[in-house]
């Protein structure tokens, strides 16, 4: 039997475990998927373990996905960009490291058919998942990018980075009507006080909402709603960052439709 672990603290909400058992019962691959609650400081001990029991593959989540990169033998040149790593193949004791988070958020912008070639794109926050989304936007050749976030320095640091513009939040209002992408990549909306970071303004018709939150009704969800915009939460990311990472593990491309029913009943 194949082993595979998921790593993060807490680790005990995830979702992973359930979508990949549920694909490798599904092609017929003979695999467990182990969720395993790992503090920051045992990372390094918990790699080492992970290469001696001869585990093949491990997903890292927070707050793992950066300082995983410090025991990875060679990580691809998206993960190196991102600088994070959230997908490791284990291969004859050696560790390689993917980002399949911006690859899995690409796909399912793909799927939603929300088009981002020379779109103007706001994107809100400026973590470690506005990283990856960041990336996505600039392969997917987004034609404007905004950044924003609650710590305008952070923003403007990422905004250097990435080769995007950083806007303060006072500026929002007056790009809302023109933006066609409108992007939550922030935790904003994860507890339940949280409010609109910025002061609502109409949205276009065809404008697009995208929230990276999956299980949550967020501030977001009511600004696409007012303006009559689509919204998407990230549950379609989440699940494609999953397949993408099944792929790089066992060459074969997962039934994303089994992850979704999974999905619904899970967060129900
Ligand atoms: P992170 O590195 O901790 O960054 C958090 C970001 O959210 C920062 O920009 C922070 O702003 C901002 N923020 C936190 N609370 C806020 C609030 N109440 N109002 C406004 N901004 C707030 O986290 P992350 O890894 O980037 O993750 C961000 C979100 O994306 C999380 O909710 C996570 O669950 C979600 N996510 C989803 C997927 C998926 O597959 N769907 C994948 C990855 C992440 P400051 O800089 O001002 O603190």
């Amino acid at each position: 039997m194949k082993l595979y672990a998921i790593i993060g603290y807490p680790i005990k909400h995830s979702f992973s475990p359930l979508m990949q058992n549920a694909w490798f019962k599904e092609e017929d691959i003979d695999a467990l998927y182990i969720p395993f609650e790992v503090h920051h400081s045992n990372l390094k001990k918990t790699a080492e373990a992970f290469k001696t029991l001869g585990f093949c593959g491990i997903n890292a989540t927070i707050p793992h996905k950066t300082a995983i990169m410090k025991y990875i033998d060679s990580c691809d040149k998206a993960a190196k960009t991102i600088g994070s790593v959230n997908t490791i193949s284990l291969k004859n004791g050696k560790m390689y490291g993917f980002n399949t988070d911006y690859s899995g958020f690409s796909d399912d912008l793909a799927a939603k058919k929300i088009k981002v070639r020379g779109g103007k794109v706001l994107v809100f926050g400026a973590g470690g998942a506005a990283r990856g989304v960041l990336y996505a936007l600039k392969q997917a050749k987004a034609g404007k990018i905004w950044l924003s976030n609650r710590t305008i320095e952070t923003a403007e640091k990422l905004a250097k980075e990435f080769a995007v513009k950083a806007v303060g939040t006072d500026r929002i209002p007056a790009l809302l009507p023109d933006v066609d992408l409108i992007i939550n990549a922030s935790a904003c909306g994860m507890k339940k006080d949280d409010v609109l970071p910025f002061e609502q303004a109409p949205l276009k018709k065809s404008a697009a909402v995208y929230d990276l939150i999956y299980n949550k009704k967020t501030p977001f969800a009511a600004l696409a709603r007012k303006s009559g915009a689509k919204y998407f939460s990230g549950e379609g990311m989440l699940i494609n960052q999953g397949a993408r990472a099944f792929e790089i593990w066992t060459g074969k491309y997962p039934d994303i439709k089994t992850a979704a029913t999974l999905f619904r009943r899970f967060s129900a």
